[in-house]
């Protein structure tokens, strides 16, 4: 099993990176903030307070959830669209701090590597926790303001500042909780894509993986 871990903050490149990545090197790709979005739409959905840590976790035990390319499934409903929203974006900290839910999900997310013979696999904590035996540990980081502006880029629902504060509420909450906090995993190599293209980064990364197989 091959897993390639990519961490770091919001809107670092990762999803973008990660996708372009697995498809180059012919992998399969996870993007894990999306499991934890939809634990977050699955808890609003059923009434439950994403504050709830006891209900919240039970929500994350039994709810059916598939992540692919083909988008985001939840108790058989399409939430692909829905989990990137702001309602969403604003509660998924605190539903991602809860230990039941980190366990959980971390266990869906061996059971999803196991099955596909690694891949990439990009989030918060997977170099540093998930797979701490990855093949290559990626840390992808940008300025704050650049990260930002590729955020607001995305979405058609806000704009430059409320991005901002948003994805700066998020990595503090993240970067400061005790289970599994965002942090460079032991042995990654950090790139910083300030300045860099995707291709740029694609590439890079790319070359790292060669080197190390
Ligand atoms: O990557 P994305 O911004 O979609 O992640 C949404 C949220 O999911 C993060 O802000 C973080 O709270 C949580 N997350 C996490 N651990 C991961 C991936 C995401 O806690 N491995």
């Amino acid at each position: 099993m091959r897993v390639i871990a990519i961490d770091g903050p919001a809107g670092s490149g990762k999803s973008t990176v990660g996708r372009q990545l697995a498809a180059r090197l012919e992998l399969t790709y996870l993007d894990t903030g999306a499991m934890y979005r939809a634990v977050t739409f699955a808890a609003m959905r059923r009434g439950v307070d994403p504050s709830d840590e006891g209900p919240v976790a039970v929500v994350a035990r039994d709810m059916d959830l598939s992540v692919d390319e083909s988008g985001v499934m939840v108790d058989g409903v399409d939430a692909t669209l829905e989990i990137r929203g702001s309602e969403v974006s604003r509660a998924v900290s605190q539903v991602a701090a809860n230990p039941g839910v980190r366990e959980e999900m971390r266990t869906r997310q061996r059971v999803w590597a196991a099955e596909h013979g690694g891949g990439v696999i990009e989030g918060r904590d997977i170099g540093s926790v998930g797979f701490p035996e990855a093949a290559l540990k990626v840390y992808l980081t940008a300025d704050p303001e650049v990260r930002a502006a590729r955020r607001a880029k995305e979405l058609t629902d806000a704009d430059y500042d409320q991005v901002a504060a948003d994805i700066a509420a998020r990595d503090a909450q993240d970067s400061s909780r005790a289970d599994s906090p965002l942090v460079e995993p032991d042995g990654a190599v950090t790139v910083d894509t300030t300045g860099l293209g995707i291709a740029a980064v694609v590439e890079l990364i790319a070359g790292l993986v060669e080197e190390r197989s």
